[in-house]
Protein backbone atom coordinates (compact mmCIF):
# COMPACT_ATOMS: atom_id res chain seq x y z
CA UNK A 1 0.00 0.00 0.00
CA UNK A 2 1.49 3.00 -1.54
CA UNK A 3 -0.59 6.65 0.67
CA UNK A 4 -0.12 10.15 -0.62
CA UNK A 5 0.38 13.40 1.41
CA UNK A 6 -0.93 16.30 -0.69
CA UNK A 7 2.36 18.30 -0.09
CA UNK A 8 1.28 21.65 -2.22
CA UNK A 9 0.92 23.17 2.00
CA UNK A 10 0.12 22.74 5.36
CA UNK A 11 0.96 19.86 7.96
CA UNK A 12 1.73 16.95 5.78
CA UNK A 13 4.34 15.90 7.03
CA UNK A 14 2.90 14.45 10.48
CA UNK A 15 0.86 12.66 8.56
CA UNK A 16 4.02 10.63 6.81
CA UNK A 17 4.76 9.45 10.06
CA UNK A 18 1.20 8.00 10.82
CA UNK A 19 1.01 6.56 7.25
CA UNK A 20 4.32 4.82 8.41
CA UNK A 21 3.73 3.73 11.68
CA UNK A 22 0.80 1.57 10.30
CA UNK A 23 3.46 -0.77 7.81
CA UNK A 24 2.33 1.85 4.67
CA UNK A 25 4.48 3.80 1.83
CA UNK A 26 4.40 7.12 1.26
CA UNK A 27 4.30 9.53 -1.03
CA UNK A 28 4.77 13.54 -1.00
CA UNK A 29 1.93 15.08 -3.54
CA UNK A 30 3.63 17.70 -5.20
CA UNK A 31 2.11 16.90 -9.29
CA UNK A 32 -0.75 15.33 -10.74
CA UNK A 33 0.42 12.20 -12.39
CA UNK A 34 1.80 11.03 -9.12
CA UNK A 35 -1.30 10.60 -7.91
CA UNK A 36 -1.73 7.58 -10.18
CA UNK A 37 0.48 5.13 -8.35
CA UNK A 38 -1.24 5.60 -5.09
CA UNK A 39 -4.35 3.71 -2.77
CA UNK A 40 -5.07 6.87 -1.09
CA UNK A 41 -4.14 10.14 -0.43
CA UNK A 42 -4.42 12.23 2.68
CA UNK A 43 -5.57 16.15 2.15
CA UNK A 44 -3.27 17.74 5.30
CA UNK A 45 -4.47 20.77 7.65
CA UNK A 46 -3.13 24.08 6.40
CA UNK A 47 -5.16 26.84 4.80
CA UNK A 48 -7.80 26.25 2.56
CA UNK A 49 -7.65 29.98 0.31
CA UNK A 50 -4.18 28.93 -0.21
CA UNK A 51 -4.25 25.02 -1.12
CA UNK A 52 -7.13 26.33 -3.82
CA UNK A 53 -4.88 28.59 -5.34
CA UNK A 54 -1.89 25.81 -5.26
CA UNK A 55 -4.67 23.29 -6.65
CA UNK A 56 -5.41 25.66 -9.33
CA UNK A 57 -1.90 26.68 -9.95
CA UNK A 58 -0.98 22.85 -10.10
CA UNK A 59 -3.79 21.22 -12.09
CA UNK A 60 -5.16 19.03 -9.66
CA UNK A 61 -8.55 19.40 -9.65
CA UNK A 62 -9.69 16.78 -12.66
CA UNK A 63 -7.21 14.16 -11.29
CA UNK A 64 -8.35 14.22 -7.72
CA UNK A 65 -11.99 14.00 -8.66
CA UNK A 66 -11.03 11.12 -10.89
CA UNK A 67 -8.56 9.36 -8.12
CA UNK A 68 -11.45 9.49 -5.46
CA UNK A 69 -13.89 7.16 -7.83
CA UNK A 70 -11.70 4.54 -6.83
CA UNK A 71 -9.45 5.72 -3.99
CA UNK A 72 -10.08 7.00 0.19
CA UNK A 73 -9.45 10.48 0.37
CA UNK A 74 -8.81 11.48 4.31
CA UNK A 75 -8.98 15.43 4.81
CA UNK A 76 -7.85 16.79 8.32
CA UNK A 77 -9.11 20.44 9.11
CA UNK A 78 -8.38 22.63 5.95
CA UNK A 79 -8.84 19.40 4.17
CA UNK A 80 -12.11 18.83 5.17
CA UNK A 81 -13.14 21.95 3.96
CA UNK A 82 -11.75 21.08 0.79
CA UNK A 83 -13.78 17.66 0.52
CA UNK A 84 -17.05 19.63 2.06
CA UNK A 85 -19.73 21.56 0.00
CA UNK A 86 -18.98 24.55 -1.30
CA UNK A 87 -18.16 27.97 0.28
CA UNK A 88 -19.62 30.91 0.14
CA UNK A 89 -16.08 32.50 -0.33
CA UNK A 90 -14.97 32.28 -3.77
CA UNK A 91 -11.74 31.62 -2.85
CA UNK A 92 -12.27 28.61 -1.92
CA UNK A 93 -13.37 25.75 -4.23
CA UNK A 94 -14.18 22.71 -2.50
CA UNK A 95 -14.32 19.08 -4.17
CA UNK A 96 -17.64 18.21 -3.01
CA UNK A 97 -16.90 14.74 -1.64
CA UNK A 98 -18.54 14.53 1.14
CA UNK A 99 -22.05 16.28 1.88
CA UNK A 100 -21.53 18.63 4.65
CA UNK A 101 -21.77 22.19 5.20
CA UNK A 102 -18.59 23.61 6.70
CA UNK A 103 -17.72 26.44 8.74
CA UNK A 104 -14.67 27.67 8.62
CA UNK A 105 -12.84 29.37 11.61
CA UNK A 106 -15.79 28.80 13.81
CA UNK A 107 -14.14 28.60 16.96
CA UNK A 108 -12.06 31.86 16.55
CA UNK A 109 -8.77 32.84 15.62
CA UNK A 110 -5.45 30.76 16.64
CA UNK A 111 -5.34 30.89 20.16
CA UNK A 112 -8.86 29.55 20.24
CA UNK A 113 -7.13 25.84 19.59
CA UNK A 114 -7.85 23.09 22.23
CA UNK A 115 -7.58 19.71 22.49
CA UNK A 116 -10.75 17.78 24.51
CA UNK A 117 -11.36 14.04 24.66
CA UNK A 118 -13.95 12.70 21.96
CA UNK A 119 -15.78 9.25 21.73
CA UNK A 120 -15.23 7.71 18.14
CA UNK A 121 -17.26 4.97 17.01
CA UNK A 122 -15.23 3.06 14.02
CA UNK A 123 -16.24 -0.52 13.09
CA UNK A 124 -17.85 -1.83 15.98
CA UNK A 125 -15.82 -0.28 18.50
CA UNK A 126 -16.30 2.99 20.51
CA UNK A 127 -12.85 4.42 21.41
CA UNK A 128 -12.38 7.70 23.36
CA UNK A 129 -9.21 9.90 21.82
CA UNK A 130 -7.67 13.36 22.41
CA UNK A 131 -8.97 15.49 19.50
CA UNK A 132 -6.36 19.00 18.99
CA UNK A 133 -8.73 21.23 16.82
CA UNK A 134 -6.34 24.24 15.39
CA UNK A 135 -8.70 27.40 14.07
CA UNK A 136 -10.67 24.55 13.39
CA UNK A 137 -13.92 24.43 11.07
CA UNK A 138 -17.29 23.42 12.57
CA UNK A 139 -19.86 21.14 10.65
CA UNK A 140 -22.72 22.22 11.04
CA UNK A 141 -24.85 19.71 8.53
CA UNK A 142 -24.69 16.67 7.15
CA UNK A 143 -26.45 15.59 3.99
CA UNK A 144 -27.63 11.91 3.17
CA UNK A 145 -25.08 9.15 3.01
CA UNK A 146 -23.13 10.84 5.62
CA UNK A 147 -22.15 9.03 8.70
CA UNK A 148 -21.12 10.95 11.52
CA UNK A 149 -17.88 8.89 13.75
CA UNK A 150 -17.61 11.37 16.11
CA UNK A 151 -18.91 14.63 17.99
CA UNK A 152 -17.80 17.40 19.98
CA UNK A 153 -20.70 19.49 21.63
CA UNK A 154 -22.97 18.11 19.60
CA UNK A 155 -21.58 19.11 16.39
CA UNK A 156 -20.20 15.98 14.14
CA UNK A 157 -15.99 16.36 14.30
CA UNK A 158 -15.54 12.95 12.25
CA UNK A 159 -17.72 12.06 9.04
CA UNK A 160 -17.61 9.72 6.35
CA UNK A 161 -19.20 9.37 3.11
CA UNK A 162 -18.35 6.09 1.32
CA UNK A 163 -14.42 5.15 1.11
CA UNK A 164 -13.88 9.02 1.76
CA UNK A 165 -13.28 10.69 5.53
CA UNK A 166 -13.24 14.27 7.32
CA UNK A 167 -11.91 15.61 10.72
CA UNK A 168 -12.32 19.02 11.75
CA UNK A 169 -9.31 17.75 14.51
CA UNK A 170 -5.79 16.96 13.78
CA UNK A 171 -4.98 13.06 14.69
CA UNK A 172 -1.82 13.05 13.19
CA UNK A 173 -1.03 15.24 15.98
CA UNK A 174 -1.95 13.30 18.92
CA UNK A 175 0.00 10.10 16.87
CA UNK A 176 -3.79 8.66 16.64
CA UNK A 177 -3.69 6.14 13.46
CA UNK A 178 -7.09 5.17 13.73
CA UNK A 179 -8.68 7.23 11.14
CA UNK A 180 -5.84 6.64 8.35
CA UNK A 181 -6.35 2.85 9.31
CA UNK A 182 -10.39 3.19 8.91
CA UNK A 183 -9.67 4.88 5.74
CA UNK A 184 -7.35 3.47 3.97
CA UNK A 185 -7.05 -0.71 5.50
CA UNK A 186 -10.85 -1.06 4.18
CA UNK A 187 -10.62 -2.72 0.59
CA UNK A 188 -12.88 -3.07 -1.77
CA UNK A 189 -15.33 0.18 -0.24
N1 LIG B 1 -8.55 27.79 9.32
C1 LIG B 1 -8.04 26.97 8.26
C2 LIG B 1 -8.86 27.16 6.98
O1 LIG B 1 -9.85 27.78 7.01
C3 LIG B 1 -8.04 25.52 8.68
C4 LIG B 1 -7.14 25.33 9.87
C5 LIG B 1 -6.40 24.03 9.88
O2 LIG B 1 -6.30 23.32 8.89
N2 LIG B 1 -5.82 23.73 11.02
O3 LIG B 1 -8.48 26.68 5.95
Amino acid sequence: MKIGLLALQGDYARHEDIIRQLGWETQLVRYPKQLDALDGLVIPGGESTTMTKLIKASRFRAPILDFAQHASILGTCAGLIMLGNKQIDSQIDTFELINVEVERNAYGRQVFSFDEQIQVNVGDETQSITATFIRAPRITATGANVEILASHNGFPAAVRQGRHIGLTFHPELDDITLFHEFAFGRQGI
